[in-house]
């Protein structure tokens, strides 16, 4: 079974993907993926190199995540370009890891893949089911301000660019509410997790 993970930012997938790492399930990251797709060196960082120029760097050559987050998501036709560069090789590259993982865990084990793109990626043939995580607006705003340490138009802004969560919501096979504190949080992920392995039902 592999579990693609989603929802908006700072909904709490992470937080979520490390509660089932720590139940038992291996972990594909498609963040992390990126990060490894562009090492300097790399064919995508070229690729972004030609589209955005140095800017999106840091002194020592490696790529400036922030700098190019902020162009992205003050501009939409940079957005689509960033992600016409870089999902494709996610992609093949995700597909590979899966696999590893899915020999690692065996028949019965749960794999999980967490994408926060995944729908607007197209990534859902990658995955057997998806759990979407949402979150109360206010809530959702006040924990990407705290943890970004920015202020409210920033972070609004960075909300508005996604696909919206009830969008995401409604195409999950699964959700968790994490409006609430961690506590609840790890009592409906550990009741996933169960109904999982116990095949879906
Ligand atoms: P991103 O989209 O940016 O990768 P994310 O969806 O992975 O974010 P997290 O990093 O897991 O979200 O959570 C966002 C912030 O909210 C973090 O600072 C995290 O510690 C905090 N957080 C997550 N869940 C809860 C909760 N139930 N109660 C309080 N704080 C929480």
């Amino acid at each position: 079974m592999v579990l693609g993970v989603t929802g908006g930012i700072a909904s709490g997938k992470s937080t979520v993907v490390a509660m089932l790492q720590r139940l038992g399930a291996q972990i594909v990251s498609a963040d992390q993926l990126s990060r490894e797709l562009v090492e300097p060196g790399s064919s995508a960082l070229s690729a972004l190199m030609k589209r955005f120029g140095e800017q999106i760097l840091h002194a020592d050559g490696t790529l400036n995540r922030q700098q190019l987050g902020t162009i992205v998501f003050a501009d939409e036709e940079a957005r689509h370009d960033l992600e016409a560069i870089l999902h494709p090789a996610i992609a093949e590259l995700s597909q590979q890891r899966l696999r590893q993982a899915a020999e690692q865990v065996g028949q019965d084990g749960l794999v999980v893949y967490e994408a926060p793109l995944l729908y607007e990626a197209g990534a859902e043939g990658r995955v057997d089911k998806v759990l979407s995580i949402v979150v109360d607006d206010q809530v959702q705003l006040r924990r990407l301000m705290g943890r970004d340490n920015s202020d409210a138009d920033v972070a609004q802004q960075r909300i508005d660019a996604q696909m919206p969560q009830g969008e995401k919501a409604r195409r999950a096979d699964y959700i968790i509410d994490n409006s609430a504190g961690l506590e609840q949080l790890q009592r409906q992920v550990e009741e996933l997790y169960g109904q999982l392995l116990a095949g879906g039902r």
